[in-house]
């Protein structure tokens, strides 16, 4: 039987000022997990949060932390994550000189490992980890700011990494991360997909957090 299909909102877009209200609305209406996109001002130029946020995040909600990193060294910041109530980390393979180790590390922390690359990257870099990793992130936008425009050259990533997990045997969850809205999010979905982020199409929803949720969930059903 297929896995569910699982939304994840990315509290990037969200209102800082009223960030636990927000994810409170974003479990209500139907969200799987809280999607955390870390910045270090180095791997990518903005620079957003750290384990402090995720420390608030786990005080607001019972659902999985999704934290992604797109930092330099992740190794140094994995162990500040897990504590502070982070579910999933995952890393990018441009970052990870000793990949394998990184995600042993991650697992040893009891936390959920997972990959991801960035759109200029091949598949094939990360194709020797994919038995050992809980989740694959293909980045579907260049990764540093929110509301960016889908790239659809992406989406044979995401059906050749379909293929490989597929052809291993690996309940690994697929996930696509940028640009995904109830507009972008089927042709993912058609290319083996599981899991979405979306943070525009959910915060920044016209009618509000519930009717973007919905107008996604629309699209899974
Ligand atoms: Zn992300």
């Amino acid at each position: 039987m297929p896995l569910k299909y699982l939304l994840a909102p990315s509290i990037l877009s969200a209102d800082f000022t009223r960030l636990g209200e927000q994810i409170a609305e974003c479990e209500v209406a139907g969200a799987d997990w809280i999607h955390v996109d870390v910045m270090d001002g180095h791997f990518v130029p903005n620079l957003t949060m750290g384990p402090f946020i995720v420390e608030a995040c786990r005080r607001a909600t019972q659902l999985p932390l999704d934290v992604h990193l797109m930092v330099e060294s992740p190794e140094r910041l994995l162990e500040a994550f897990a504590k502070a109530g982070a579910s999933h980390l995952t890393v990018h393979v441009e970052t990870c000189p000793n990949l394998e180790r990184t995600l042993q590390e991650i697992k040893a922390l009891g936390c959920a490992a997972g990959v991801t690359l960035n759109p200029d990257t091949p598949v094939e870099a990360i194709e020797p980890v994919l038995p050992m990793v809980d989740l694959v992130l293909v980045l579907t936008v260049h990764p540093g700011y929110s509301s960016q425009v889908f790239l659809p050259e992406t989406t044979p990533k995401v059906a050749a990494l379909r293929r490989m997990l597929d052809s291993i045997g690996s309940p690994a969850r697929l996930e696509v991360d940028g640009g995904i809205s109830a507009q972008t999010l089927p042709e993912v979905r058609e290319a083996g997909a599981n899991a979405f982020v979306a943070a525009h199409a959910v915060f920044d929803y016209p009618e509000g957090i519930a009717a973007g949720i919905k107008a996604l969930l629309e699209q899974l059903d």
